[in-house]
């Protein structure tokens, strides 16, 4: 990670993984295209996390709408408590968070702070309008939610929602009858969350619209542990801890999952067996350890709903630490809401008494581990230009490239293309150029694999296939071709024990 990170969103722009959304109109902050090589890769992330959560973790994946009644997001809290406190300049009339001018010209962090705190503290820090110098007015509360109507008329007000957990809540009912009277149990749902930033100014890290992938565990308040909880007891995870932030010491306790529950740090099994398997997830898309931490949510960050939260945090060289996900102690909040305004029973029997679920949320971004691991990949090694992706996230697996433009080294490539393709990988048929321009552009997008077909292949049948990370090339006869690819993207057996290097 030795580039500079413009020199990253440039080449994520250029080769086609993320661009500006609604460009040719001159561009909307907070919106952002997955091009051809970006929507692959992002989808799969996503399947990695269903591998995570739904396969290994037998979690019941739904899918609910976006939009969504008020009704549902006045009884989660939304409508009251999903904003941002606003203040305008008297002068030039520009409106700002707050948060945001205390952070930049105090630096300090003033969320959590009441609306007579906020206004006294940007008095008496002197704090003005960045645009214009104006002195500022008395705060006011934006709600971030996407306001819309169902039908005409103005009567039925529904939002986008901002997070796909409500969905889960609401069909709380057939979602446990479905889980057969069983706790815990867990249901995700993937797909796109809103918030209506005030002035997204960081790119891809401030969406107004992005994906999410959540899980909801639900379970007994009297048992909050996982069935699993003692092998991943012993993961070790850094904990930026409430007490040290609010002391002003950057200090990560290192510890195991375990000891950060015996020690009263984590507040129950569940939330430590979820920090870990975080860590865990993160770790196989690539992002190193030491770029890995957990911080708790001081007090007065917290959302409404939540009694503890950690964010994992990537350390990053354009933002500094960026939250990839949130995990939240929603408590009985969310079920305890819905039954007050739906007047619906949203209570269970479970061992032998009525039992309202308590509920542990991993919530995850998708766009932002996406960047992450875009800027921890890249690399360059003296001219040579690498994108450093695990095999299996790479967008594309194999280049297949015939060395000439004749001789009938062109057809036999498309056949081995063909052949390709048929066994389910992704490859991309390369003929323009030299071939070392090539395998550049192959390393640039990250592509692992490349295969060169020349004059040998049509005596013999075998092939060159060059690694990525190393550039070495092995011959192999193309029958193996598939199957060792295979092995390979899995990291089953490493390059080196499929051949003799060819020499270059
Ligand atoms: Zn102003």
């Amino acid at each position: 990670m030795n580039q500079k990170p413009d020199e990253i969103m440039e080449m994520a722009r250029r080769r086609g993984f993320i661009w500006p959304s609604f460009e040719i109109y001159g561009g909307v902050g907070g919106f952002y295209d997955f091009g051809p090589l970006g929507a692959v890769m992002k989808n799969k992330i996503i399947q990695k996390w269903r591998e995570f959560y739904v396969i290994r973790e037998g979690f019941f994946e739904i899918d609910s709408p976006t939009i969504t009644p008020e009704d549902v997001l006045r009884a989660s809290g939304h409508v009251d408590h999903f904003v941002d406190a606003m203040v305008e300049c008297n002068k030039c009339g520009e409106a700002f968070r707050a948060v945001d001018l205390a952070r930049e010209q105090a630096d300090v962090d003033i969320e959590g702070m009441s609306k007579t705190e906020m206004e006294k503290f940007l008095e008496t820090k002197g704090v003005r309008c960045p645009e214009c110098g104006g002195t500022l007015g008395k705060i006011f509360y934006f709600n971030a939610m996407f306001r819309t109507t169902i039908g005409p008329g103005s009567k039925r007000v529904g939002y986008l929602r901002p997070e796909t957990a409500q969905g889960i809540f609401i069909d709380f009912k057939r979602l446990q009858r479905h889980a057969r009277g069983k706790l815990p149990f867990g249901v995700v749902q993937i797909g796109k969350g809103y918030r209506n930033e005030v002035s997204p100014r960081q790119g891809i890290i401030r969406l107004r619209e992005f994906t999410m992938a959540e899980a909801e565990v639900f379970f007994d308040p009297k048992n909050p542990t996982h069935p699993k909880f003692s092998k991943m007891a012993g993961e070790q995870i850094g904990l930026w801890l409430a007490t040290d932030q609010m002391k002003n010491r950057q200090h990560i306790t290192r510890i195991t999952v375990e000891q950060a529950v015996n020690e009263g740090l984590v507040c129950n099994k569940l939330m430590a067996y979820y920090l870990a398997l975080t860590k865990r997830f993160l770790l196989e898309l690539g992002i190193p350890e030491e770029a890995i931490r957990f911080r708790e949510q001081t007090p007065g960050q917290r959302a409404h709903y939540s009694k503890e939260t950690w964010d994992a945090e990537v350390s990053t060289k354009r933002f500094g630490w960026v939250e990839v996900a949130g995990l939240a102690y929603r408590t009985d909040y969310d079920l305890s809401r819905h039954a007050k305004f739906s007047k619906e029973d949203l209570t269970i029997f479970y061992g032998g008494e009525k039992v309202l679920c308590h509920v542990v949320e991993p919530s995850y971004g998708i766009d932002r581990p996406f960047y992450c691991v875009l800027e921890h990949s890249y690399t360059s090694e003296g001219k040579r230009k690498l994108l450093k992706l695990k095999k299996w996230l790479a967008p594309i697996t194999v280049g297949v490239f015939p060395l000439l433009n004749r001789d009938g080294l062109p057809e036999k490539a498309t056949e081995i293309y063909d052949q390709l393709k048929s066994e389910g990988f992704m490859v991309e048929y390369d003929d323009s150029g030299s071939i070392g321009r090539r395998y550049a552009r192959a390393d640039e997008i990250g592509t692992p694999y490349c295969i060169t077909i020349d004059h040998q292949t049509l005596v013999d049948n075998t092939l060159t296939i060059r690694d990525r990370d190393t550039a070495a090339q092995v011959r192999i006869p193309e029958t193996e071709l598939g199957k060792t690819l295979q092995a390979l993207v899995q990291e089953k057996i490493s390059f080196d024990s499929i051949g003799e290097p060819v020499k270059k």
